[in-house]
């Protein structure tokens, strides 16, 4: 195994002493590997002379040509201007900085080169501050196109350029062993394909390259991606290797819970909770996601399997990513389970001291057969008697690490059951990325009689008529969301807007009671205002974006988001499935400000057409790109280091068969894959 080479740490080039490695360090690039993997972020061609005549607007371009004349011009600002010819036209060059020496070196009849982004004007065609050198003999002209790198301040180009040539060097010295040989039919080898991504040669097209497709890329995102589902399968065979307490479904308490409902399950959710009951039946863990949209009721699916773990005597951790969350499951399952004599903890990281260490040692004992809470759950000193069974709701807003933390929680040596809760759904590109080691179930159908809700976006000059609105709705008895987020991107800045907006219509509709909950109140404030609307006491809610996930007023109808632009799509979806949950028809105004960007014209028209969350998911992902819609770090999921989402779909589709295969006929090679690209995904993997 030829790994070496791209293992050596970087200090062993030229010019990496300790601080130079250390910056790198910073920016996660230790190895020659990290360097050879730090590709261009797009390339310069300066490999020919572009006529002035041929300049294209934008098109960064060399040109060659003869000053005819310099002056500083004294306008608004002071301005050096050199006119430049050659034989095919002038070109203006501006300079806003310039020292006096640079303007008596612009000597009409001088030979001069310039590099430089060209504009072109009416009046014909400049360039701002280009790179120049006067003279015939030292050339701009580069033979290969010029790489630009992503860096960070006190990195120059010219040092990327420098390192990354060492390390081709060292690459072109050793090659590295081609994994894929045999496997794909990719044509370019590993090493030919990062040497090509540095230095394109001259003539190269650059549009695929800048769009994520030529055959280098898809080289080494072929590899990156199966090298990522070998981790996930590699996570998901080590978790399948423990043991796990078989439980048996349908206890008569489960039974006996489901008669009592007020409705009967949906076909879906009883599907899906029979898909959980035969995994739960297995002496392995039970690896589940459950998927379904807002509203599709995957609370009841998790409940009944919480009744099946606690009837065999187990315990079951449920966990949610916010207070406010984690705070509903809390409320939804003592209300459920307190008619069975079940009490059901609470543990989050408000909950100190005395009363903290009560719940702990009622979790060590067995006494608590079920707790909610938040990431508290993670904490070392929570120790079950006997975990069955974790739930962990909105699973995207976890890494898959912290999941696995609670999975090292069973006892004598088991782990307990995995059921994932996702209510945005999300694209099954991204599904194989985040729950890559998860089989996965979806509720495809809503609980009968819900109304589709009706969206409509509203010029935000128009606020008087939506107060008018909201009135009008308290009037017959409806309740509303008001739902406030600042211009900013600001916890602060948003609660302040929720309470000028509460004063704001609290003085508009003298009439109406109105309410306010946000992420800072107290648990008790804010449980409070929450029982508050649920009773009707409160018609008008005015709230952040904490109410994003799992608030259920049915009889709320209406739902304003002010300045929505601002919002992402499944936040929006999310946001808008707190209405449309009872009888009466419900509307939901997405309030924004012109101007709109082209990105949020299409998302709000994107609410506005449809309430199908996988729809919605798949527009996001096509608006936004798989980083920001997962939240990397949120995730736990390192970015990948050439592989693009969506482009490069049909590769992980491709990549997971792969994986498979190679798992079980050639592990040598895939622990080869998975060692070289673990850098990339150390936080994935369970190390
Ligand atoms: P989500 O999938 O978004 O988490 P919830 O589990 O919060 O959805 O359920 C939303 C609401 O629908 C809750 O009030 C729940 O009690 C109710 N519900 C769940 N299943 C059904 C059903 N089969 N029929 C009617 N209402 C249901
Ligand atoms: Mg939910």
């Amino acid at each position: 195994m030829s790994q070496s080479i791209l293992l050596e740490p970087v200090t062993t080039l030229r010019g990496v002493g300790a601080k130079m490695a250390s910056r790198l360090a910073e920016i996660g690039i230790r190895s020659l590997e990290d360097l050879l993997f730090h590709f261009p972020l797009r390339y310069q061609d300066r490999t020919q002379v572009t006529p002035i005549a041929g300049l294209r607007d934008q098109v960064d371009a060399v040109i060659k040509g003869t000053v005819r004349g310099a002056a500083v011009t004294m306008g608004r600002r002071r301005t050096l201007l050199v006119k430049v010819e050659d034989s095919t036209g002038l070109l203006t060059v501006r300079f806003f900085h310039f020292r006096q020496a640079q303007v008596t070196q612009f000597k009409t009849g001088a030979r001069v080169q310039l590099f430089g982004t060209p504009r072109r004007l009416g009046s014909g065609t400049e360039v701002i501050h280009p790179e120049y050198r006067l003279g015939e003999t030292a050339d701009l002209v580069e033979p290969a196109l010029t790489p630009v790198y992503p860096t960070v301040s006190g990195i120059g180009q010219s040092t990327w350029r420098k390192l990354c040539g060492q390390a081709l060097a060292a690459l072109n010295r050793q090659p590295p062993e081609d994994l894929l040989q045999g496997i794909t039919e990719d044509r370019i080898t590993l090493s030919e394909a990062i040497a090509f991504l540095h230095n394109p040669p001259p003539g190269t097209e650059l549009d695929p390259i800048h769009g994520g497709v030529h055959p280098a890329q898809i080289r080494l995102a072929r590899e990156e991606l199966i090298a990522h589902q070998l981790t996930v399968q590699g996570v998901r065979d080590t978790e399948r290797k423990h043991q796990a307490p078989s439980i048996t479904s349908a206890a008569e308490i489960t039974q006996q819970f489901i008669a009592g409902l007020p409705f009967a399950p949906t076909a879906a959710q009883m599907r899906v909770a029979k898909e959980l009951a035969a995994d739960m039946a297995q002496p392995q863990p039970m690896l589940r996601l459950v998927q379904g949209d807002v509203g599709s009721g995957k609370t009841l699916v998790a409940a009944q399997a919480t009744l099946d773990t606690i009837a065999a005597g187990y315990q079951v951790a449920f966990m949610a990513p916010t207070e406010l969350l984690a705070e509903q499951h809390h409320a939804n399952l003592a209300g459920w389970f307190d008619e069975l004599g079940l009490p059901v903890a609470w543990l989050s990281g408000r909950i100190k001291g005395k009363a903290r260490q009560a719940v702990l040692e009622q979790l060590a004992h067995g006494q608590a057969p079920v707790v909610v809470g938040t990431h508290a759950l993670f904490q070392d000193d929570v120790v079950f008697q006997r975990l069955g069974l974790i739930i962990v709701d909105e699973q995207h807003r976890f890494g898959v690490h912290q999941r696995l933390s609670l999975a090292d929680k069973g006892a004598d040596g088991q782990h307990p059951h995995q059921l994932a809760l996702t209510a945005t759904p999300i694209p099954r590109s991204l599904a194989m990325v985040a729950y890559g080691d998860l089989d996965c179930s979806i509720i495809d159908e809503l609980p009968p009689g819900r109304q589709p809700v009706t969206t409509t976006l509203i010029d935000s000059t128009r606020r008087e008529a939506v107060i008018r609105r909201v009135g009008a709705a308290c009037q017959e008895g409806r309740q509303a969301y008001w739902v406030c987020t600042a211009i900013e991107e600001s916890d602060t800045l948003d609660i302040e807007a929720a309470e000028a907006t509460a004063d704001q219509l609290g003085s508009a509709l003298p009439g109406v009671s109105v309410g306010m909950v946000h992420g800072r109140l107290k648990p008790q404030e804010k449980a409070s205002v929450m029982a508050a609307f649920k009773a009707g006491d409160i018609q008008l809610l005015v709230a952040t974006t904490v109410i994003e996930v799992g608030v259920d007023v049915p009889n709320a109808s209406l739902m304003i988001i002010d300045n929505a632009e601002r919002l992402g799509l499944a936040q929006l979806h999310q946001l808008r499935g707190r209405v449309g949950r009872g009888a009466t028809e419900s509307h939901c105004l997405l309030m924004f400000k012109q101007p709109l960007s082209d990105t949020a014209q299409q998302r709000l028209t994107t609410m506005q057409e449809s309430s199908d969350g996988f729809l919605i998911a798949e527009r996001d992902l096509a608006i936004r790109g798989p980083g920001e819609l997962l939240g990397t770090r949120q995730t736990g999921l390192a970015a990948f280091r050439i592989a693009l989402l969506p482009e490069h779909e049909d590769l992980l589709i491709e990549a997971q068969a792969i994986a498979a295969r190679l798992y079980e006929h050639d592990l040598p090679r895939a622990q080869a894959l998975m060692q070289r690209w673990a850098g990339a995904r150390a936080d994935f993997a369970r190390v």
